[in-house]
């Protein structure tokens, strides 16, 4: 990215406690900026996107208002943001974000919430992205890897951070993050502080509850392999010890024949009997490879939206009973 270069100080001292004073002094930095002011009386918190939006309405309570810069059902990574929304950046207490999943994201927060915002990379121990996102020693001199800087190549997450944003995905971090954010709304907003932590005490909790029954439920498994479409789920592999196999990088990008005949290879050689889709990106490429390898598909939901029915927790235990059924887990 080029934006470090261009990147502007906000003229502001909006600091965390804007509020509707703040408000009509910035309304002029953008046309129809009114129409997205945060509304009610709690203080308003952006999150990037769905997992973010549940962390923050539990750790938050009725506290805050929270608005989401991804609407439900839409592939987060290739966001586009409308000038309504960065508009309601310049407005909101706190953003929350990870940086490396939504480009548009990222330089909208660096240019308008510069001061606000928290990056939940930096507050767990992240993996480092496997060479352009692919298969960890799968072999060298892979086109593929050239694939992202082709014009047209859409911008994907993975090329703009070293590590593999998908944190979310282990519970056991994702329980550091609630803890780590009840503390900073508590600082933001020291009135409803014991709110935020007992919240995010509760939060914390569900998600180590939640870190336990994965990992019992994952403990004996015939199959560790978990070949997928989108390469979502480095972090519930590394903390279940599960070996990832991923397809492609970018959700949206076809792999080349001589990735999938790799993959092929792999999932023949490892026995495995599922290949994993998932929710927003269409199945064909997992089909056709389940085909290729006499294997079934099952939905496996990286959560980067808002699931149909339920919220992340469920759609976590989703998850679980679709991988011990896959991987043959007793
Ligand atoms: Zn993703």
């Amino acid at each position: 990215m080029m934006s470090d270069s261009s990147r502007r100080i906000p003229l502001r001292a909006t600091g965390l406690l804007a509020g509707f004073a703040a408000l009509a002094a910035v309304t002029g930095c953008g046309a129809g900026a009114a129409d997205s002011a945060p509304q009610g009386g709690g203080a308003g918190v952006t999150a990037a996107f769905y997992p973010l939006e549940w962390l923050a309405q539990r750790v938050g309570g009725s506290d805050i208002t929270v608005t989401t810069l991804t609407k439900p059902g839409v592939e987060p990574h290739d966001l586009e943001l409308t000038p309504q929304s960065v508009a309601g950046l310049e407005q909101t207490r706190l953003v929350l974000y990870i940086k490396g999943v939504q480009p548009a994201v990222d330089e909208a927060v660096e240019q308008h919430a510069a001061d606000r915002n928290l990056d939940v990379a930096t507050l767990v121990p992240t993996i480092e992205a496997t060479e352009e996102g692919h298969e960890e020693g799968h072999e060298e001199g892979h086109e593929e890897a050239e694939h992202a800087d082709e014009p047209g190549h859409e911008p994907g997450h993975e090329h703009e951070v070293s590590y593999d944003p998908h944190l979310w995905l282990d519970p056991s971090r994702f329980a550091t993050v609630a803890t780590e954010l009840g503390e900073r709304l508590a600082a933001a907003d020291p009135a409803h502080a014991q709110g935020y932590k007992d919240r995010a005490a509760k939060t914390a909790a569900e998600l180590t509850a939640l870190d336990g029954e994965l990992a019992r439920g994952l403990a004996n498994c015939r199959s560790k392999s978990l070949v997928t479409s989108h390469q979502a789920f480095a972090y519930l592999a590394d903390r279940y010890k599960l070996h990832q196999v991923g397809i492609s990088v970018d959700p949206d990008a076809e792999p080349s024949p001589a990735r999938l005949a790799e993959v092929a290879e792999v999932a023949k050689r490892e026995k495995v009997t599922t290949i994993f889709t998932e929710t927003l990106v269409s199945p064909k490429v997992a089909e056709v490879l389940a085909e290729e390898v006499g294997a079934g598909t099952a939905v496996l939901d990286p959560i980067e939206s808002k699931p149909a029915t339920g919220d992340y927790l469920s759609a976590m235990r989703q998850n679980l009973t679709t991988l011990k059924a896959a991987l043959s887990c007793t």
